[in-house]
């Protein structure tokens, strides 16, 4: 079934290229066999008129017709009682048909650009693909050695007292687009309260200069929860996790999200979540279809054990597109002109008010020590169904909101640690780094893992605006007009 949604994904993008004359990139590859077919259904609605949807289908019969026939051919072989190696050697040989395919709508739609000056990428694309393909496969399969690997050195300082850590993950929040960060409308009142009044016992910091080390979720998320980073040259076949980290000092782990845990192939976010102590997938079937992120409250854990550590990893919805389809009707505050940036808007003040709701939950039901909110990578709104697209890339795609805040306990017991987070405000910070960020916090920078120089709450860190990275570390931060630097 899935491979049968792949094939239909793959063959609506065949004929957007076709009619568009668009290149096809190894990231939009990857971009495709992460996704499920919901979201690639949305995408089709976001990006299509009807006479293109048309066309395309029309385009696409043959295609459809080779897509039908390889799914049969796999039902079969999966019929047969084969050991899982060999089944999982088809399965591999079915996904790199799949990548062939893409290479060849792309050796297509660049024979008939090459007037246009787009150099030959085929091979590029194909490499990065594989490298991609094979270390999410290794990643999986490398895990039990990379766990029993963790260590932690027993003269570390003792965190303060058993609490509980809650980080969220958004989804394509563009700071540019919080009144939190100066924007013109205001789309997060209640963050900019609770960040001018400081007055309800937590300490909240938010960072000028976050960005994210990606334009799409699975490679930010994944960079952001392991050590792999766009300065450490890490691989992802060898990478080890939070959550493992978390785990392994005897903290109670729960990944709580409103993002579809299926997807084509397995990447490393799936394995980083499933290794959670408790997983929960928002149901995808209430409020008529659609998924609001505020569903979350219901699912976060009822009890905690107050003799131990939690790590809650919440991942929202956020801004995913469809933008109108991320908040109930009466958080349609703005409306106008500009639909597209209204409801766009629209879902930045619903995270702004799901964010409330979750740290006044967390707050007021459990020891919370620690919240933080960042976004796995930024959009442009105005660029509908490309709004984070790398071969579309401009830094709104990059410019992340980053948020934390410590309760009055955790700043008695470290209050070094949020002075020197308090400090560095508007030093340049790449959510890649999230990893020895909530090592530092959690009290568990004794791990063998930790890298100080990459801790924003260390004396020692060692990123800064001008050596700072994004996509995947091809890109330096400091081109990004908008960076404001040290100074404001
Ligand atoms: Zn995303």
């Amino acid at each position: 079934m899935l491979y049968l949604g792949a094939y239909f994904y793959a063959m609506f993008f065949y004929g957007y290229y076709l009619a568009n004359g668009g290149v096809l990139e190894g990231d939009i590859i990857l971009a495709i066999a992460q996704t499920n077919i919901r979201e690639a259904l949305t995408y089709l609605e976001t990006a299509f008129s009807g006479w293109q949807i048309t066309l395309l289908a029309a385009l696409s019969l043959p295609v459809l017709f080779w897509g039908w026939f390889s799914f049969r051919a796999f039902h079969r072989l999966h019929s047969l009682e084969m050991p899982s190696e060999k089944a999982a050697v088809i399965e591999r040989a079915l996904a790199g048909i799949f990548i062939v395919f893409f290479m060849f709508v792309q050796a297509q739609g660049m024979l008939a650009q090459s007037s246009k000056g787009y150099g030959c990428q085929a091979k590029q694309v194909l490499a990065f693909s594989v490298y991609m393909l094979r270390s999410y496969g290794n990643f999986e399969k490398n895990r039990a050695e990379i766990i029993s690997s963790i260590r932690f050195d027993e003269t570390a300082a003792e965190a303060p007292e058993k609490g509980v850590y809650a980080l969220i993950i958004g989804e394509s929040a563009n700071r540019d687009h919080w009144s939190l960060y100066g924007y013109q409308y205001d789309t997060t009142p209640l963050m900019n309260r609770r960040i001018a009044r400081q007055d309800d016992g937590y300490r909240f910091i938010y960072f000028r200069n976050a960005y994210s080390s990606f334009t799409h979720t699975v490679e930010s998320v994944t960079n952001a929860l392991t050590n792999v980073n766009q300065y450490n040259g890490e691989d992802l076949s060898r990478a080890v996790s939070l959550i493992d980290i978390a785990n392994k000092a005897g903290f109670d782990t729960y990944w709580i999200s409103n993002q579809s845990g299926d997807s084509m192939i397995v990447t490393p976010l799936t394995a980083i979540s499933m290794s959670a102590g408790s997983i929960k997938f928002v149901s995808e079937s209430r409020n008529g279809g659609k998924i609001f992120d505020l569903d979350i409250l219901d699912n976060l854990p009822q009890r905690l054990n107050p003799d131990r550590n939690s790590l809650i990893v919440i991942h929202l919805m956020g801004s995913h597109t469809k933008y109108r389809d991320r908040y109930p009707q009466e958080f349609s505050k703005f409306s106008g002109a500009e639909d597209i940036i209204n409801e766009y808007d629209n879902s930045i003040g619903y995270t702004d008010y799901v964010i409330d709701r979750l740290f006044r939950h967390l707050s007021e039901n459990t020891n919370l020590m620690f919240i933080g909110y960042v976004s796995d990578h930024g959009a442009d709104p105005s660029q509908m169904g490309n709004d984070h697209n790398t071969t579309h890339f401009v830094f709104d795609m990059v410019r992340v909101p980053f948020v934390i805040g410590f309760s009055e306990k955790y700043l008695k017991a470290r209050g070094d640690l949020v002075n020197t987070l308090s400090a560095r405000t508007h030093e340049c910070f790449t959510n890649d780094l999230i990893f020895d960020l909530m090592l530092g916090i959690t009290g568990l920078s004794s791990a063998n893992y930790y890298r100080k120089s990459y801790d924003l709450s260390s004396e020692s860190y060692s990123v800064n605006c001008g050596n700072a990275l994004t996509l995947l570390g091809a890109k330096p931060v400091s081109e990004d007009p908008g960076l404001t630097g040290n100074t404001e």
